[in-house]
């Protein structure tokens, strides 16, 4: 079977009818900030601008837009190039259409926590630092003496109080402590 024959046996299969999900798109368009997704008209701008898209052939924005559209949400949910993004708001603010991709992102990663219960064990690591100290990054002590000799002014104290109510109040308490990570998902799949 030739290159041409093939992609469309492909195609064909990618697109039966049981695989689209006709409910997908108003399922994320009731989440925060995701509810222009429909008015996505594919310009790409959110693409060319992406600092992820630059440097991976896979991470596509645009994308992720038209197959929530089409409502082929097993493409979505589980795929681990979602967790790419790093929420810097760029396709946000060069939208035309002003579709919040960024928030759409973030709304597939709760849907594939959900579904899934995994989160990649990075993410783990970030919500465990934030609980303890405030900050995704544990800063180490030379870390906070050389801002010191650099004349540079102490870091904000954030208030751990707040912070574990916070992760009381939306639930993200027993999601951490619930949630295995993606590798273990993975290997445990495998066998
Ligand atoms: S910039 Fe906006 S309208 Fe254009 S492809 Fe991205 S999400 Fe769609
Ligand atoms: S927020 Fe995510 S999708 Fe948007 S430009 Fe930044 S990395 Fe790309």
């Amino acid at each position: 079977m030739d290159d041409t024959s093939e992609q469309r046996k492909q195609g064909q299969n990618n697109l039966k009818t049981g695989k689209i999900d006709p409910k997908f798109k108003y399922e994320i368009m009731r989440m925060p900030g995701s509810e222009k997704v429909h008015l996505c008209f594919q310009c790409g701008t959110c693409t060319a601008d992406c600092v992820i898209a630059r440097f991976t052939d896979f991470y596509r924005p645009r994308k992720i837009a038209r197959t929530i559209q089409l409502g082929l949400k097993e493409r979505l949910i589980g795929n681990e190039a979602l967790w790419l993004c790093t929420t810097c708001h760029t396709c946000i603010d060069h939208c035309p259409q002003g579709v919040e991709v960024s928030s759409i992102i973030r709304a597939l990663r709760n849907i594939s926590v959900k579904n899934l219960g995994a989160m990649p064990s990075i993410y783990k690591i970030f919500a465990s630092n934030i609980l303890k100290s405030g900050y995704v990054y544990l800063m180490p002590e030379s870390r906070l003496k050389k801002r010191e000799e650099q004349g540079l002014p102490p870091l904000p104290k954030p208030n751990l109080n707040d912070v574990a109510k916070l992760f009381h109040a939306t639930g993200f308490n027993e999601t951490l402590e619930k949630a295995k990570t993606m590798e273990n998902a993975k290997a445990e799949g495998a066998n």
